[in-house]
């Protein structure tokens, strides 16, 4: 295979990579969505990559609670846990189908193998405490927001007088359940899927077993801890912009090509990265450059799919480096 020795890329599917703003979001559309970016993706296997991919799954948890609700009467609720395996699995089936493909058409013979991939966090991050993460497209009245938090279990908030939405906790990746499994695939040449929508969220319990917990983790953190677990070579977050930029919603932005993990902390604490958005990828960027082996060779880059080969160059996207 072409050149496939060592260097290893972690590449992080934004939710614009699957889903577009304006779509419906159905199954056709996620998988021309999806062959877009991966057709690009698979390019850098040309380049002497093996590659792991990690993406989101907002739009298909919404839409899956939506369906849930409507069935309320019908059939049981399933905890969040058990939504975010199950878009796992089906957009895992559709990326990894995608790949096959593409590589069958690129001519290369290698396999790809979606991994099922659970997430430690900690009981008693600050996050748990404090659910701020909105999910579900609903907006409830009063009413309703008062009988699910009564039926169900949840936690609804007011959003700034549009109405109740369900809120569940963020909190901080801290370890990958499967991370040997998604490590030994690596090693034997398989792309991997893994960490989908973040990581389904478990605690570990008193005696070691795992437990899962309502929550979703931000997907770019996740990406973080992967590609410095697996000691990657690079981190590609694709998204819906080209570059980073300060002042992003002043009229005029400026575009950052190049910057330190330092420069970034600054930007950062100047409050150049929301939360949410640009913040958790500015984040994952720092944890995996801060934590990674070998930091001076490393770098985490964010882009979308168009510019992802130019900015491996150097020549195209926003790159974060340690020094
Ligand atoms: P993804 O699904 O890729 O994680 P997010 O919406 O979470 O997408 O984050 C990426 C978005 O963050 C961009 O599409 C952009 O609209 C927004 N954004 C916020 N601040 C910035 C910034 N400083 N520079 C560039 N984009 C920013
Ligand atoms: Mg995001």
């Amino acid at each position: 295979m072409p050149g496939i020795k060592n260097k290893v890329a972690v590449v992080a599917l934004g939710g614009n990579s699957i889903t577009k703003k304006g779509q419906r979001g159905t199954v056709y559309e996620q998988f021309a969505n999806t062959r877009a970016t991966v057709k690009v993706v698979c390019e850098l296997l040309r380049r002497g990559y093996r590659l792991v991919l990690t993406h989101g799954n907002g739009p298909q948890v919404g839409d899956s609670l939506i369906q849930a609700e409507a069935a309320r009467e019908q059939v049981p609720m399933q905890p969040l846990g058990v939504i975010g395996a199950a878009t796992q699995g089906s957009i895992g089936y559709m990326i990894q189908q995608i790949l096959q493909n593409h590589l069958m058409q690129m001519g290369f013979d290698m396999p790809v193998a979606t991994v099922l991939t659970q997430v430690v966090v900690d009981k008693y991050d600050p996050a748990m405490l404090e659910p701020t993460k909105p999910i579900g497209a609903r907006f409830y009245s009063r009413e309703e927001a008062e009988k699910l938090m009564a039926e169900e279990d949840w936690i609804l908030k007011e959003d700034a007088g549009r109405g109740w939405r369900r809120v569940v906790p963020s909190p901080y990746p801290l370890e990958i359940v499967e991370l040997d499994t998604i490590q030994a695939l690596l090693e034997k040449g398989t792309i991997v899927i893994a960490c989908g929508g973040g990581g389904i969220p478990v605690f570990i319990e008193h005696d070691g077993s795992y437990e899962g917990v309502d929550a979703v983790i931000d997907k770019d953190l996740a990406s973080g801890l992967l590609a410095k677990s697996i000691d990657a070579d690079i981190l590609l977050m694709l998204t819906a912009v080209d570059k980073v930029a300060l002042n992003f919603t002043s009229g005029t932005p400026q575009w950052i090509d190049s910057m330190t993990v330092h420069e970034a902390k600054q930007y950062m604490r100047e409050g150049h990265f929301p939360a949410g958005s640009m913040g958790t990828k500015i984040q994952a960027a720092m944890d995996y450059l801060l934590g990674v082996r070998r930091k001076q060779t490393r770098k985490a880059i964010i882009t979308d799919h168009m510019h992802l080969l130019d900015a491996i160059e150097g020549n195209a996207g926003t790159t974060i480096s340690f020094q």
